[in-house]
């Protein structure tokens, strides 16, 4: 076997980890051999994940966009795995329901801070962290066939962002939320380029109607709309969330290097 590989484990750091897309990430990370912290404001279902991983995994009770708790967050993640290799931000919420005369101001407030500050705090902790770690080298003959070896050649660290469709259109009734889901592609691509040099990715995810819970509270504001989401994708059905935790996995991994600063559409031919 060729030397200069690394031995270790990667390790992984999901927000909103607790249920939909968070969780069905921190599974696939686990079995590709990561060891994962599950972040999340209900600790409960973080502590439910970590139980569904093959791997070590910790639970860590955030509320991601309170600046002290997410610098506890990295904090905590780096004390029980020593570092940070990639890290999907994705905790959300969906917000009311009104256009935007109607929309209530504290409710604006609430889906800015949890998504668009959330993400921003996230980023800016794990950015710090990251330029604190040593860059990978790894030779590819030693994790060829070790996905539980780090692959990632020369990078500090990968960071994924979860956008969403929403974020490149519109989403009528629902201003706010749309409005943090563009912001995250800004902040994705000008992160990416104030650290490319220092071996730190920063890529966004955007997926259409997938299957979660939140979903289902979408639903629950507009009855009809599972039937039009439905009917209204080429493929006919709306995503897995473990077709978005592909996408996740291979942003994070060495199969695309050049890629940062971009922003993957998984929208079943939307
Ligand atoms: P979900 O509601 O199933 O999961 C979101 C998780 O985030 C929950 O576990 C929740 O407790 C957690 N969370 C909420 N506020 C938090 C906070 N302040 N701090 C920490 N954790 C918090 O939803 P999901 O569908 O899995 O959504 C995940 C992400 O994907 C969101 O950013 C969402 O906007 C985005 N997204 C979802 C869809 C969809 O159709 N489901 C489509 C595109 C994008």
């Amino acid at each position: 076997m060729a030397s200069g590989g690394p031995t270790r484990t990667c390790v992984a750091l999901v927000t909103g980890g607790g249920s939909g897309i968070g969780r069905a990430t921190a599974v696939k990370f686990a079995e590709l051999g990561y060891h994962c912290a599950v972040a999340d404001i209900d600790e409960a279902s973080a502590r439910e994940t970590v139980g569904m991983l093959k791997t070590p995994g910790l639970a860590v009770q955030v509320d991601v966009s309170n600046a002290a708790g997410v610098q506890a967050m990295v904090d905590t993640t780096v004390k029980q795995f020593g570092r940070i290799d990639c890290a999907l931000n994705n905790a959300g919420i969906e917000g009311a329901r009104e256009k935007i005369v109607d929309y209530p101001v504290d409710m604006f407030d609430r889906v800015m801070n949890v998504n668009l500050k959330g993400m921003w705090l996230c980023v800016k902790y794990e950015v710090a962290q990251m330029l604190k770690q040593e860059r990978v080298v790894s030779n590819p003959e030693t994790w060829a066939d070790k996905p539980e070896l780090c692959r990632f050649q020369g990078q500090r660290g990968n960071i994924v962002n979860t956008s969403s469709t929403a974020g490149l259109g519109a989403m009528p009734e629902f201003t706010p939320y749309c409005s943090s889901k563009w912001a995250i592609i800004g902040l994705t691509k000008t992160v990416a380029q104030e650290y490319a040099k220092e071996g730190i990715r920063v890529n966004a995810v955007c997926p259409a109607t997938t299957d979660t819970p939140m979903r289902d509270r979408f639903e629950a504001h507009w009855p009809d709309w599972q039937a039009k989401t439905d009917a209204s994708y080429p493929v006919g059905r709306v995503a897995a969330p473990e077709e978005v935790a592909e996408a996740v996995v291979w942003l994070c991994s060495d199969a695309c290097p050049f890629a940062t600063g971009e922003y993957l559409k998984i929208a079943g031919g939307r």
